[in-house]
């Protein structure tokens, strides 16, 4: 099996894929670099050895205790929130922020400190981490938290992988009533709608997103708020949707996504029938994607590229002015996905959100000039005071990252001399 991340793209084959699933076992002894892969649900190179060895973690897959009275679970880091979920939903448990896929693994969401539709009133993922064990190559093992090894904690939160691997977490759960999402959806045209929308739905709703057709001339799209429903109104919530049967195989040649598919699946998502309000199951809320396996193969051999960045609020016109600069360069994505930041400080030293407004896009990778694109759009993020999300990304420069990345000097000292990957050899100095 050859260990991909999520975009695709070609190059970066690790020369020795290892399984890996004794959290008791040291790590080997080898002459290259080492890195912890998850689920390889990030788009980019973050998750990539290459030529080097990655060390496969879905075998850290053992729930080893939990608190009944507390919701603390601590688990093995290969565990898959998805497996997180199946065991503790019907027992009224719930991820305290998941991030668009279930398929991702604990020690993947802590090393790229992922955020969720929760941001503004649970801040990261990190926020809910207790402790976990950093295993370094050394042979050395710490335990992490906020009181206990605190700068190692915050070096591995959002660290990329970089510091270690991590053998098991602790974390809390948070309670809910069952399966159903209350949830309203609303239809916007322009900006200033969606980010008034959006301030009044923040004061009084747990999760919020937008969905833009940033193909329009006018950004439009729908914004939907929700929250775990309550007890009294989950008798309605539909049974779990099954997946979509769409399948494609591993080596489909040609990208399903062009500009007319572009269109017609924008125009026709945005129209489509909405209700105000619904009592719907989590999983079409949470993970309307993870619906489709393997939806990334409709972009054929060519493969694509997520770009997503976050501005600074007192930045949003250029907001306005990057949605133009997209619509107007006619490669344009599906839907994209924008929602703001809250302002909950993130433990990690390089997590990527801070307080502000962020955007993901996907593009199809045309080669030069979806790469011009993309130097454009660092330009006009940069000059904004942005960042862009290492989790997502294949191409930064290392002058963006290292500029754009206040805390990196803090960090440097917290690497493993035997962890790299892709992305580190990229951006690091
Ligand atoms: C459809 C889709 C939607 C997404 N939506 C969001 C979103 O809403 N918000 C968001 O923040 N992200 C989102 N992501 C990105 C995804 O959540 C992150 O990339 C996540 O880190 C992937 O986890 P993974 O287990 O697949 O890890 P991988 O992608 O395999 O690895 C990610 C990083 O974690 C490190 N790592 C993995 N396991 C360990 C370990 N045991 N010890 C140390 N380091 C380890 C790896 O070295 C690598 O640096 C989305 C991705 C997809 C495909």
């Amino acid at each position: 099996m050859t260990l991909r991340s999520w975009g695709r793209l070609p190059g970066d084959a690790a020369a020795y894929e290892r399984w890996w699933a004794e959290r008791a076992a040291a790590l080997p002894e080898l002459d290259g670099s080492l890195l912890a892969y998850g689920n390889g649900r990030s788009y980019g190179d973050v998750c990539l050895n290459g030529g080097a060895t990655l060390l496969h973690t879905r075998g850290l897959d053992r729930f080893i205790a939990f608190d009944e009275a507390s919701g603390v679970l601590r688990c093995e880091a290969g565990v898959l929130l998805s497996e997180i979920l199946d065991v503790f939903v019907p027992r009224g448990w719930f991820l305290p922020v998941t991030p668009g896929t279930r398929f991702i693994t604990v020690g993947g969401a802590i090393a790229n400190d992922v955020h969720g539709k929760n941001h503004h009133g649970a801040g990261t993922f990190g926020c809910h981490v207790r402790r976990f064990e950093l295993l370094r190559s050394d042979g050395s093992r710490r335990l992490c938290s906020p009181g206990e090894n605190a700068d190692w904690f915050a070096a591995t939160i959002g660290g990329l992988g970089l510091t270690g691997l991590i053998t098991w977490v602790e974390m809390e759960l948070k309670r809910i009533a069952g399966v159903g999402m209350a949830i309203e959806n609303y239809r916007f045209n322009g900006l200033d709608e969606f980010f008034s929308r959006n301030a009044t739905a923040e004061a009084s709703h747990e999760y919020t997103v937008a969905w833009i057709d940033c193909l329009a001339a006018t950004p439009r799209g729908i914004f939907v708020a929700g929250d775990h429903a309550a007890a009294g109104d989950l008798a309605d919530v539909p049974g779990k949707p099954g997946s979509l049967p769409l399948t494609l195989p591993p080596d489909w040649p040609f990208s399903l996504v062009n500009g007319a598919s572009l269109r017609v699946f924008n125009q026709a998502y945005y129209h489509r029938p909405l209700p105000a309000q619904a009592v719907v199951h989590y999983e079409p809320f949470f993970y309307p994607l993870d619906a489709v396996a393997h939806w990334n193969r409709l972009y054929g051999r060519q493969a694509f590229y997520q770009y997503q960045f976050v501005l600074p609020m007192v930045a949003r016109t250029a907001l306005d002015d990057i949605l133009r600069f997209i619509a107007a360069s006619g490669q344009g994505s599906f839907l994209a996905v924008l929602k703001t930041f809250g302002h909950l400080t993130s433990p990690g030293l390089l997590s990527f959100p801070m307080p502000g407004v962020t955007l993901a896009l996907d593009f199809p990778n045309r080669g030069a000039p979806t790469l011009a694109l993309f130097e454009r759009l660092d330009a006009m993020v940069g000059a904004a005071g942005g960042r862009l999300y290492a989790a997502k990304d294949a191409r930064m420069s290392g002058e963006f990252f290292r500029r754009s990345t206040p805390r990196l000097s803090e960090f440097m000292p917290y690497i493993d001399p035997k962890f790299s990957s892709g992305f580190a050899r990229r951006v690091l100095p």
